[in-house]
């Protein structure tokens, strides 16, 4: 650890946190004007708006002191030199891509949130033993290609070659929208960054639940992100006439369906650990008023913040499946289509997050979040640390996606002491 300065920085007096929360909600919403529908915010990957966007932002990180450049996958990046030129970084950011009718505050809320903490220290002429990087990821969302986390994949040089050839809904490949914008599909990997660059990564984000509102708090520490389980499901029965057959000799494939997807929930309720299993589509055959169902098509989609217990849940769920086709004479099966593991937050980040939050909000909050992030990608090299805003009704991918300005001014000042702390800086009580 580096020794403790002689002169202890301020803390972030309520002045600057009040004006630092007023310009992050006024940028807020300057960003959410650009978009490719006028009224409703959509921007998306590569577009025009994308692009004004990261020009935006770009002369927001320069004015706070940091040297800004678009990266070859188009992430706007801006750095604070350490007090030692080319030291390693600790990474602030989140993303700049939206959903189609999205909210104002989703991933741009992080990144303006990230370019506070850095404007702080300029005004102060502060230098930290680390460089501080901000960054606008390029895209979170994979509204336009399908595919997820393509900024932050850029990052890490995860950038399987095939998604250059992915096509959005006009026929366009990544690789052609790549050259509209200016940027050059071969030059993909120059936006890999080595091990050495990072020492972590920060990211504040929306809640997007409704956990926090709840506990009446405005942050929360995240401690997993959550890994995911998706199958296709079968109950197969035998479809018959729905007035000759006697009620105890049927093999009724909606009615196991049905026990089963209450099993679901229930077993999901009294097991906790923040697991959560959702039947979202079920698909009854042959699907007439006057034939017993034969065959039940369903979804099960379940999510938990550890692996394992995630994996017990599921052999559990599963298991009760298959009793309760045995005991109605069915068959049951499943079929996993997508896995996706859980992402833990680094114990040390955590640590200081969470003591940043409970000095300017009484006590800390741990939860996991239940949506992806783009520090999922992150986490595979550096270790990562998620600071949750409360958000109102939990409403998020949505126009009624809203925060409190006070909220906000509140989670600017944990996670500029967050940052000092994690820096090695001493930080007042
Ligand atoms: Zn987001």
């Amino acid at each position: 650890m580096p020794a403790c300065s002689p002169t202890a920085p301020p803390a972030l007096a309520a002045e600057q946190r009040r004006a630092a929360g007023q310009r992050i909600m006024a940028r807020c919403a300057a960003l959410a004007e650009i978009s490719e529908t006028p009224g409703a915010l959509t921007r998306v990957y590569l577009s025009p708006e994308h692009l004004r966007a990261n020009q935006c932002v770009a002369a927001w990180m320069e004015a706070a002191g940091m040297r800004v450049w678009q990266d070859s996958v188009g992430n706007i990046c801006g750095r604070y030199e350490a007090h030692t030129p080319g030291a390693p970084a600790l990474l602030l950011g989140s993303h700049l891509d939206t959903v189609r009718n999205a909210g104002h505050y989703d991933g741009m809320l992080g990144v303006l949130a990230a370019i506070e903490v850095v404007a702080e220290l300029h005004r102060t002429g502060r230098r930290l033993p680390v460089a501080l990087e901000v960054i606008g990821f390029a895209d979170e969302e994979g509204t336009r290609f399908g595919i997820t986390l393509l900024g932050s994949r850029g990052l890490t040089g995860t950038w399987p070659p095939e998604w250059l050839s992915r096509t959005d809904a006009d026929g366009i490949s990544v690789a052609r929208a790549l050259l509209a914008a200016g940027l050059d599909p071969a030059r993909i990997t120059a936006a890999a960054r080595p091990p050495d660059a990072f020492c972590g990564y920060l990211e504040l984000h929306i809640e997007q639940g409704p956990c926090l509102e709840a506990a009446d708090l405005p942050l929360g520490v995240v401690t997993a992100i959550n890994g995911a389980r998706r199958l296709n499901c079968v109950f197969t029965g035998e479809a018959n006439h729905a007035g000759t057959v006697p009620m105890g000799q049927r093999k009724d494939a909606l009615t196991a369906a049905a026990e089963w997807t209450l099993a679901v929930e229930r077993i999901t309720t009294e097991r906790r650990q923040h697991r959560v299993a959702t039947v979202g589509t079920l698909n009854c055959l042959p699907g007439a008023v006057n034939v017993i169902p034969g065959e039940v098509r369903l979804s099960l989609d379940i999510r938990g913040p550890e692996e394992a217990p995630l994996a017990g849940l599921l052999a559990e769920l599963l298991a009760e499946a298959e009793q309760i086709a045995a005991r109605r004479g069915l068959q049951f099966s499943a079929e996993q289509f997508y896995a996706m593991p859980a992402t833990a937050c680094d114990a040390r980040l955590q640590a200081h997050l969470s003591h940043s939050v409970a000095a300017v909000q009484g006590r800390s909050l741990s939860l996991p979040s239940g949506a992806g992030h783009d520090a999922i990608a992150v986490a595979e090299c550096w270790p990562v640390g998620m600071l949750f805003v409360r958000c109102d009704r939990g409403i998020s991918h949505h126009p009624d996606e809203s925060v409190h300005e006070a909220d906000v001014a509140v989670a600017v000042a944990a996670y500029f002491s967050a940052v000092l702390a994690i820096a090695g800086e001493p930080v007042p009580v």
